[in-house]
Formats: C-alpha cells, sequence, structure tokens
C-alpha cells in the first residue's frame, strides 16, 4: 500500500495540497506505526512512546511531524538494532495548526521513537470524572481525532494524504477496558493491558482510542456493542439491523473490507453523533431512542467504511469526497432496508438543515471543494460538504440512471481503495468512467459549477416526501382547531411538523400542542432538541426547566449548539444561557466548548 503513498505525492511540491499538515510525506513517510501509551486518569495524560517505520523517498535526513500541545521527552533512533539517542527541534505554536516537530533521521535508521506526554487540555481527548459517567464510578476518556486532533495525542505526520497500519499496547487502571480502532477483544477480562493490531493502511485521524468501565454484547458474529453497563442491552436492541446493513451496503458496493464492524456508544458528552472510526463507530447514546427511529446514524458510519474509509478526501479542502458520498450511500442503505418513503423523509430532512445552513454562511462556504486557507478545518463542518455532496451525487445518478451510476461507484471503490483522493482526481476519474461513456448527458461545465461555485445550481434535486405533504396537509387543518392524527407518525414525521409550525403560531396552540403530546418531556434526543427550539423562539415558558436539564445533560453539538444559537439573540436569554452553559461546561467536549463559546461570548 505503500507505493500508492507515493504516487500520490511523487513530483508534486512539499505539501501543496495539505496546507494542514507539516509532514513533508514526498521525503519521508511514515507507514507503521507502533504505539505504547499508559491512560493516566489522574494526570488527565496518556504517556509513552510512539515508534514509525520509516519510508524514505529522498535523501533527507529530517522527519517533519505535527503535534499539539504535546511535551517531547526525547527521540532515538534504531540503528544497528540498538535505540540512540537523536536531536529534535519544535517549530513556533501556530494558532490552528500546533506545532512542526522536526526530528534528526540521519540516513540509515529504519525506525524512530518519540517518547512524550499528552496535556490534560488536548483537543482530541476528553476526559470524564466517574460523576460524569452514568455507572458513577470509574472515569472514562476518548479520542475524536478528526479532522486534525491526532496530533494532540500523537506526534504523527496528520495528513489525510497518509496512510499507515498500527499496533498498539495500552495500559489502563485495573477493571478498565481500552478499545481502539483496531482488532477489540469481546473477552470479559480486565487485565489493565492490551494489545491492539490494525493491518489495513488508515489515514492518521482514525485512530481511536477509549477507556472505561465497557462491557460488550454482541448482535452477530461479526457485530457486537461496547458501551457502560446501563445502556448496553438497549443499545443491542436499538442496533441490531447493523449486519443487514452490512450484507445490503456489500451487495451495492462491494465487499466490507475490514473483518469485524463493531459499535462504541460514549457517554453523552460525545461531541458528534458518530465517528466512523474503523472496525469501530463511536456512537453518541442521543440515538437509542428505543424506537429504531434514528439509525440511519449506524447506516452513515458504517457507509464510511467504503467512503472516506475506504477512499479517503486527500485533504479538508476535499470533505465532500468523505461526507458527500457517506451521505449518499447512507440513504442508499436506508432505502434499500427501510423503503422508499422512509429514505425520502431522511432525504428532506438533510436538504432542509442545508438550505437552513446556507442562508447561515457566507457564500464562499457553500462550495463543496472549499478554500479553507489554514483555518482550522473544523470550520468546514456544516451541511454542505454533506447534504449538498450528497445532492452532486443525487444528480448524477437520475442524470445517468442507477444502474450505470452504482457501477460507476461500485468500481470508484475498488479502483481507489485504500488510498486518499482529491478533488481534481476524482474529476479526471468521473470524466473518464462516467462523463465520456454517455456523451452529452452531464457537461464539465457543470461538474465545475457544483465543485467550485457557491450555492446550488437551479437544477440541483430538490427532495420532497409524500409523507411530509400529508404532514402538512394535517398541520394546516389543525391549526384551524381541528385533531392531528399522529399514531402511524415516526419520528421524521415529528420533526418535519415542529419544523414547519408557522412562527406566529399562537401560545395556546404551543400549550395546546404540549398538552396533547408531552412534547416538553419527550425522551427522542431529536423531537425534544426541535421542540426546545422553537420553545425559545416563543418564549414557551414551560419549557425552560426541560430546556436546562436537556443542556445540562446532552453534549452533542448538533443538539446544543443551535438552541445556545437561538438564545444568544436575547438579552435575557443569553444571561441565562450563559450561566447554563458554566455549569454545563465541565461535561461538555473541548470542541463542543470552543463551538459554543463563540456564540455566547464571541462578537457576533
Ligand atoms: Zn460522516
Amino acid at each position: 500500500m505503500l507505493s500508492s503513498i507515493v504516487a500520490l505525492v511523487a513530483g508534486q511540491p512539499a505539501q501543496a495540497e495539505d496546507v494542514h499538515s507539516y509532514a513533508r510525506l514526498n521525503q519521508v513517510s511514515t507507514p507503521h506505526l507502533e504505539l505504547n501509551l499508559t491512560v493516566d486518569f489522574e494526570a488527565r495524560q496518556l504517556k509513552g512512546h510512539a515508534t514509525y517505520t520509516l519510508a524514505r523517498h529522498d535523501k533527507t535526513t529530517q522527519l517533519y511531524l505535527d503535534t499539539s500541545d504535546l511535551t517531547i521527552e526525547r527521540a532515538e533512533l534504531l540503528i544497528d538494532d540498538q535505540w540512540q539517542p537523536t536531536k529534535f527541534t519544535l517549530g513556533d505554536v501556530h494558532p490552528s495548526l500546533g506545532r512542526e516537530l522536526i526530528v534528526d533521521i540521519g540516513s540509515v535508521a529504519k525506525q524512530v521513537r518519540i517518547h512524550y506526554q499528552t496535556a490534560p487540555t488536548a483537543s482530541g481527548l476528553q476526559w470524564l470524572t466517574p460523576e460524569q459517567t452514568a455507572g458513577k464510578k470509574h472515569p472514562f476518556m476518548f479520542s475524536q481525532s478528526q479532522p486534525i486532533h491526532s496530533r494532540s495525542w500523537i506526534p504523527i505526520q496528520d495528513s489525510p494524504a497518509l496512510r499507515l497500519t498500527y499496533n498498539a499496547t495500552i495500559t489502563t487502571p485495573k477493571g478498565l477496558l481500552a478499545v481502539m480502532s483496531a482488532d477489540n477483544s469481546l473477552s470479559d477480562e480486565r487485565p489493565g493491558t492490551y494489545e491492539f493490531a490494525m493491518p489495513q493502511p488508515i489515514p492518521p485521524y482514525l485512530i481511536a482510542i477509549a477507556a472505561g468501565d465497557l462491557a460488550v454484547k454482541s448482535i452477530s458474529e461479526n457485530v457486537a456493542v461496547f458501551a457502560e453497563q446501563y445502556i448496553l442491552e438497549d443499545a443491542a436492541w436499538e442496533f441490531a439491523d447493523t449486519p443487514a446493513m452490512i450484507e445490503t451496503t456489500e451487495a451495492m458496493y462491494g465487499p466490507y473490507r475490514w473483518d469485524r464492524y463493531d459499535l462504541l456508544i460514549l457517554p453523552p458528552s460525545f461531541p458528534f453523533g458518530g465517528m466512523e472510526n474503523p472496525r469501530l463507530s463511536f456512537i453518541t447514546p442521543t440515538v437509542v431512542s428505543g424506537d429504531r427511529s434514528l439509525v440511519n446514524l449506524i447506516a452513515h458510519e458504517l457507509a464510511h467504511s467504503w467512503s472516506g474509509n475506504l477512499v479517503t478526501n486527500a485533504s479538508w479542502r476535499d470533505l465532500w469526497i468523505n461526507e458527500g458520498f457517506t451521505s449518499y450511500v447512507e440513504n442508499r442503505i436506508m432505502e434499500a432496508l427501510f423503503g422508499e418513503r422512509r429514505a425520502n423523509m431522511e432525504l428532506a430532512l438533510g436538504y432542509q438543515d442545508l438550505l437552513d445552513d446556507m442562508e447561515r454562511l457566507k457564500p464562499q462556504d457553500t462550495v463543496l471543494n472549499i478554500d479553507l486557507g489554514t483555518r482550522h478545518p473544523d470550520d468546514v463542518f456544516s451541511q454542505v460538504p454533506y447534504v449538498k455532496g450528497q445532492l452532486f451525487l443525487v444528480y448524477l445518478e437520475q442524470k445517468f440512471g442507477r444502474d450505470m451510476f452504482d457501477k460507476f461507484l461500485r468500481q470508484y471503490f475498488e479502483d481507489f481503495a485504500f488510498q486518499s483522493i482529491s478533488t481534481e482526481q476524482f474529476k479526471k476519474y468521473l470524466k473518464r468512467q462516467l462523463l465520456d461513456k454517455q456523451p452529452d448527458t452531464v457537461t464539465m461545465s457543470k461538474i465545475n459549477e457544483w465543485l467550485h461555485e457557491p450555492g446550488l445550481p437551479e437544477d440541483a434535486p430538490k427532495p420532497t416526501s409524500d409523507a411530509f405533504t400529508q404532514v402538512e396537509q394535517q398541520m394546516q387543518r389543525w391549526l384551524k382547531g381541528g385533531q392531528l392524527q399522529t399514531d402511524k407518525w415516526t419520528t421524521h414525521e415529528w420533526l418535519h411538523f415542529i419544523n414547519n409550525l408557522p412562527l406566529d403560531i399562537s401560545a395556546n396552540n404551543m400549550a395546546r400542542l404540549d398538552r396533547e403530546f408531552n412534547l416538553t418531556n419527550i425522551q427522542n434526543s431529536e423531537i425534544a432538541h426541535a421542540w426546545l427550539k422553537l420553545a425559545i423562539v416563543k418564549k414557551y415558558e414551560p419549557a425552560r426547566e426541560r430546556l436546562r436539564s436537556y443542556l445540562l445533560t446532552i453534549g452533542r453539538n448538533k443538539l446544543v449548539s443551535p438552541l445556545y444559537r437561538e438564545l444568544a439573540k436575547t438579552s435575557d436569554n443569553l444571561k441565562w444561557a450563559r450561566e447554563v452553559y458554566q455549569q454545563a461546561k465541565p461535561g461538555y467536549h473541548p470542541l463542543t466548548q470552543t463551538v459554543n463559546e463563540a456564540l455566547l461570548y464571541g462578537d457576533n
């Protein structure tokens, strides 16, 4: 697999493609990592060493690594089977990129070892006290490395253009379990030392770790759930369709290439819905809703086993290559397993979120192949790479027909397996493998409009859902005093209903809705979110205490930040929101803190 790395960067100026990494992959790259780390909960630190196998592509005698907030103790080279000290220097601190670490590697060493420790403030790690977990007895820690946070817990060539395999030895306090994006053991034993291997080459942002009081339950021969005991059975029930999702995706897009597929249910502070760490997707507990209505998140993380993990964006400018393809594949999985009606509703909900985001974003930030400069790539995570990217592929599917487009996609996953690709490479491939095969169907200037222009093209698909049309008809009758027939409604219909209520809805009607359907106390995290957001806009005070407890118990950024954004619009609410935020902050992930502090304390 190394040859593909070299091929990708050969002949290009040093790292012109990835402005978010100091690594110079065309000089020397690091195809294999051995990690040896101790998890120190008291100090909130990982301590140990990282050993790299070196692949030299020219005569350079220096290795450039990315670091952020790391203390580097010493560096060594393996020469004639002996570890010998070597010199290293750290560059200046860059506000979003961290510091480059330059290690002298001479001209003969085949391996280099860095001894280091992380900071308690590492942006890619969250440390939870026992009180912040459900079990209350043991601490918990987990990583979130995408996009450029690996460097806050491993000195590494932190570019998605690199692929590396890894092994790890992780030591935890006895009784706790460590898991990684690797071959996790299903054993009940908790000896405190764990060995891992990830034999498939992955980009650095997919290296992941978690440790805590975890139990495990198998769903099938190849799928298991890791979770704190309180939610283990519920999660195994909620995600029982995962093996069927794998089979469905394999039938459409080729083999699943990662052996096992396990799920790790994190504490509520996990900042994302899910993270597609290979072999072990990290999942928010907020989708364990008791009715399997939010499992498209699992379809999404699983889909990344093809788009993202197998075929990877070469830089964070190309994030749509990960997320647009994955959102498309996710919806195809949902359609194949649960039917067109549900898939259409989910696509229509995503479309509405995209339109909302595009209204808020600067035009240049609605471009798929976004020009980030050296802005932190955390900034690209809007609905644009996800849903606009998805609509681009839906557009191609509609133009070329599903049969032809499916064949194209299947071949794409095969041709770029275990490689990283840029938007420009994709365009060339698309032209050769699809556009030229059926000329006069889609022009290259149309492709360029999709990839390089802001907003949506005039003829972009506009997803609709018959189910939602019926919801809207019911809404009109209800607003005039009629009854709602909701017994067959799923989460999707409720979301569409609440999100589309007229903003001049009367206080009486808000109270009536709450009385009939108990929306303030509903446990479904997505419906509660939609209702609480409306309650803020409408100053519906009976929901105030529920809003407080929601913000205090959930740290998934997609669910909390729109609420803080809405609260920040009036001075009374802002004052209240700041108080709640200060109370909630210790339970929020560093990323959730950054985003919401900008909303509550920034000058916007
Ligand atoms: Zn994704």
